[in-house]
């Protein structure tokens, strides 16, 4: 537990603080304690991050059949073998200019040498009913993640754009078919992406809106409003590339400079972002393969530059020269 009670402040300066326990944020931990840094993990709830959230994973290397929880416990207990410490607290606000960092949250404020962003990317803003309960018994926004959890089933695929053309194609490897919902009167892709669409013999395209997602424990359908009214789909699991998940950095305050897009500006060699001491790893990023071994490796790359530049170095030195 961090030093931190009520609403009492303390002096404890750590050497790396890290906001977020997912996958990204427990294996920097991991890193950083490992290399004897005092490291405190701030994390809201497990339940509230996308691997915390996701009951099957079948993908993670050394894990298999783990569940999304038990991986995120299994490398927060191995963190802090090695000395980390996790606190369970909401990140309200930060101030990352000076030396010493302050993170704050509603029971206090945590100082740091270091900082390093890891709350991932969950943001997306206009659920539609049924979705957000839904989440990972059947809701998908990741088709490399979820995609063989559907073999031979029909799958319902919701989005106009490239994204979800591209994983409309990808889930017809594994689907029985795929049910393409997308506005207006044809989605909007590249013309090689249209193109392998067309030729597709597993994939219909629907015309309409999603109004719901039915089901009680699971998924069990769509409900969507077209040009003919309003129908139901039944499906056990709908991928939606709505809007895509936005990056949370709501308590930073437009402290770190991020892309349009939301995603925090980093040196993808250090991880640095444009505040001196201050990283940024796994989904926050909005790297092309969005994936917990993805945000794991980011993770211990980034705290083994913190460890660098705490120790005086200007960045960490290649293994390979
Ligand atoms: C439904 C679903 C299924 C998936 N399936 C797979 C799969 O099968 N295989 C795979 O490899 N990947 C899968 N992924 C992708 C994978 O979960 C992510 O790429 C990975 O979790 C990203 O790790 P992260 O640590 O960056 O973020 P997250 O795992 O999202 O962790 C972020 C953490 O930050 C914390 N946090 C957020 N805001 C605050 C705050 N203000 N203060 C304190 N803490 C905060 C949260 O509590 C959370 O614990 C799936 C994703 C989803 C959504």
């Amino acid at each position: 537990m961090a030093a931190i009670m009520g609403n009492t402040q303390t002096e404890q300066v750590y050497d790396l603080l890290i906001i977020g326990g997912g996958p990204a944020g427990a294996t920097a931990a991991l890193y950083g304690a490992r290399a004897d840094l005092k490291t405190l993990v701030i994390d809201k709830s497990l339940g509230a991050g996308a691997l915390g959230m996701t009951q099957k994973v079948d993908n993670y290397p050394g894990m298999p059949n783990a569940t999304g929880p038990e991986i995120v416990r299994t490398i927060r207990r191995q963190a802090e073998s090695f000395g980390a410490e996790f606190v369970q607290d909401q990140v309200i606000g930060a101030s990352l200019d000076g030396e010493v960092k302050e993170v704050h949250t509603g029971n206090g404020t945590y100082r740091g040498r270091a900082v390093i962003l890891a709350t991932g990317a969950m943001g997306r803003s206009n659920y539609v009913p049924g979705e957000e309960r839904l989440v990972g018994r059947g809701v998908s926004y990741c088709a490399t993640c979820d995609a063989a959890f559907f073999r031979d089933q029909p799958v319902a695929v919701v989005g106009s754009g490239e994204e979800a053309v591209e994983e409309s194609l990808y889930l017809s490897n594994f689907a029985s078919q795929v049910i393409l919902v997308h506005t207006g009167r044809q989605p909007k892709a590249s013309p090689h992406l249209m193109e392998e669409l067309e030729k597709n013999p597993k994939i219909e395209r629907v015309s309409g809106r999603l109004l719901e997602v039915l089901g009680e424990q699971k998924v069990e359908g769509i409900r969507i409003t077209g040009p003919e009214g309003e129908r139901v789909i039944e499906v056990p699991g709908v991928f939606i590339f709505m809007q895509g998940n936005k990056p949370v950095t709501d308590y930073l305050m437009g402290t770190v400079p991020t892309n349009e897009d939301g995603t925090v500006i980093v040196d993808r060699r250090t991880y640095e972002t444009r505040v001196p001491m201050v990283f940024a790893v796994g989904d926050l990023l909005g790297g092309e393969v969005k994936q917990a071994v993805i945000a794991a490796a980011d993770g211990a790359l980034a705290a083994v530059q913190a460890e660098k530049r705490l120790r005086g170095r200007k960045q960490a030195r290649s293994d390979w020269k």
